[in-house]
């Protein structure tokens, strides 16, 4: 893509070199226990369920994620999935393995991307993130998922609106191993792992964990 030709510069502090440089990477807010043992919400010590997930019905066993999605890595998300900067998935991927353990799982699965916005767009950052996090925990990537045509945008939605947009987006459509990983670029509500677990579970898979390079954080 374009960021090929143009000068590198970090997108946060503007200092010539890496897309995001050491220092701001640094920077960036890592989500750290105690946690939600379930959704992985930081809680102020370590729970089974949490305010943010208890009573709901979740197909996945558990999420993690390296970053708060936070004013400060917004800009940096938003470059990477609407501007389809190719080596920020590589260097998304390299935070997650420094922040998670290598999951236990047969292999990486990612969400689905729909299929419109991805021709619009060029690229799916899900499948990007997945491919490179796979190669580093030395897992295969499978494609299970598949999305329903034309589903409705989620930003702007409120949460139950998220979750009843999303619910039935996703199919699997092979035969799904036990264990597998689920990679998102952010996890917000849940709602879109949580309908892409369900879809997982359909076919086959018993325990489904999720992955994010980022979540939002509810200010409590
Ligand atoms: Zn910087
Ligand atoms: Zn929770």
């Amino acid at each position: 893509m374009l960021d090929l030709l143009l000068p590198q510069r970090c997108l946060l502090c503007l200092v010539p070199g890496a897309q995001v440089c050491d220092g701001c990477t640094a920077a960036l807010r890592r989500i750290e226990a105690p946690l939600c043992e379930r959704c992985g919400a930081p809680t102020a010590w370590p729970v089974q369920r949490c305010a943010e997930c208890a009573g709901r019905r979740l197909a996945f066993a558990r999420a993690r994620a390296a970053l708060a999605y936070d004013d400060r890595l917004r800009p940096v998300v938003a470059a990477w999935k609407e501007r389809g900067l190719r080596r920020l998935a590589a260097w998304a991927a390299a935070v997650l393995r420094e922040s998670l353990p290598r999951p236990d799982a047969a292999c990486v699965v990612f969400v689905a991307g729909d299929p419109d916005r991805k021709l619009q767009r060029g690229h799916h950052a899900a499948e990007r993130l997945a491919n490179e996090l796979a190669a580093l925990w030395e897992l295969p990537v499978r494609t299970f998922l598949t999305r329903a045509r034309g589903s409705p945008r989620q930003r702007g939605l409120a949460r139950h609106e998220r979750r009843r947009n999303v619910a039935d987006a996703f199919l699997a459509h092979d035969r799904v191993p036990s264990r597998v990983v689920l990679v998102d670029d952010v996890y917000t509500t849940g709602a879109t792992a949580n309908a892409a677990a369900s879809a997982l579970r359909k076919g086959g898979a018993r325990t489904v964990e999720v992955v994010t390079f980022a979540r939002t954080i509810r200010i409590r």
